[in-house]
């Protein structure tokens, strides 16, 4: 294989009811900087139905190119439509890194398409940069997140992977970026579809995403039980928030795992966060970091969190988050 002959930097999207989903846009991000070192392009691959503005989103978050694949087999996420269309694209225009959100989507797409192309593929990444011989180093949390491994393929292309939603930030939108977008076609006939989405049922009580989230409040052991997780829902929603918490939290099984914020568990990267009854364990840390305004209320001032936080409030979370929640329900109401 000449690997020389594969070049730029992909990004697949997804869409979520038109809206490009936050961890695309942070991997357009560091698709950039991946691409500024070898001078290549960062593409963004738009599959759908009426995907306008998914395409005019991508190219003021930095999409170079924008390749794009529409029809009414693409209209929801399908594993065999999205593959089929996936590997065409890819073997015509030799990309020489694929890249998804390591989302449900993320994992079942972008493995099966390393299989098609017969190429391997790092899943569930949290870091993807420049290695040392040029090619991409993926690095990935093993064992239950105890170690990190480094991934990279060394003779073949393309070189794909998932990356976790907050590992890196999202860039600033600017709206009068102009990129060129391919149309291309691909049919994906119905015969080759084995399956079939029905019906699409939303959880129920999940509200705002974690990962999507603009305001996150989490909650730690210092919550002290299940019960008091309701105080955490209550300021999450004056602010218009999400609730996470630590592993802790999810341990003592006050939250539901997929709440949990940290190395092993969600990268976020909120507008706000506020951590209320959280040490500031480095495992939980490095979820939060990419937050661009980091609250940390503790009664313990010596609690390492207060050393990354930008505003921190010494006292009781049971005093404290009720004041907070009247006095922003007082400026709600002006
Ligand atoms: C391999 C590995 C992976 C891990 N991955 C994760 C991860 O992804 N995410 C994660 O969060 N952790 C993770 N951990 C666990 C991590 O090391 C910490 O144990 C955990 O984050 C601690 O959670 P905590 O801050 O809620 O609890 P604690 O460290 O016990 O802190 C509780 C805090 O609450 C304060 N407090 C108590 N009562 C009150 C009150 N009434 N008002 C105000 N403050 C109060 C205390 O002063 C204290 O600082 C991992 C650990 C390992 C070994």
């Amino acid at each position: 294989m000449d690997i020389q002959a594969f070049k730029n930097i992909w990004v697949v999207i997804e869409t979520a009811n038109g809206s490009v989903k936050n961890v695309d846009l942070e991997l357009i991000n560091q698709g950039k900087f991946l691409a500024e070192s070898s001078g290549e392009k960062v593409v963004a691959i738009v599959i759908g139905q009426n995907v306008d503005e998914a395409v005019k989103t991508v190219i003021a978050y930095g999409a170079d190119e924008v390749i794009v694949i529409e029809g009414e087999n693409y209209q929801v996420y399908n594993t065999d439509s999205y593959s089929n269309a996936v590997v065409k694209l890819a073997e015509k225009f030799q990309p020489s890194v694929l890249m998804m959100g390591s989302t449900n989507n993320g994992r079942d797409l972008l493995p099966r398409v390393a299989a098609r192309l017969q190429v391997g593929s790092a899943a569930d990444c949290t870091a993807v940069e420049v290695g040392e011989d040029g090619s991409i180093a993926w690095t990935r949390p093993i064992y239950g997140g105890n170690l990190l491994s480094t991934v990279t393929f060394t003779e073949t292309r393309p070189q794909i992977g998932t990356v976790r939603a907050g590992s890196y930030g999202k860039g600033q939108p600017d709206s009068g970026r102009t990129a060129e977008v391919i149309k291309e076609v691909i049919q994906t006939h119905a015969d080759q579809i084995r399956t079939k989405v029905l019906e699409i049922i939303k959880s129920v009580g999940q509200g705002i995403k974690l990962e999507e989230a603009e305001v996150v409040v989490a909650g730690g052991r210092g919550l002290g039980s299940a019960e008091n997780v309701s105080l955490m829902t209550e300021l999450a929603d004056v602010l218009g928030g999400a609730v996470g918490g630590t592993r802790a939290c999810i341990d003592a099984g006050w939250m539901a795992p997929q709440l949990q914020i940290g190395q092993s568990g969600k990268r976020i990267s909120p507008k706000l966060y506020i951590g209320c009854g959280i040490s500031g364990a480095i495992q939980h840390i490095g979820g939060i970091t990419s937050s661009d305004i980091i609250v940390a209320i503790n009664k313990d001032p010596d609690a390492p969190i207060f050393e990354i936080a930008d505003y921190g409030v010494v006292g009781d979370l049971f005093e404290v988050v009720p004041i907070l929640i009247e006095e922003i329900k007082k400026v709600k109401a002006r």
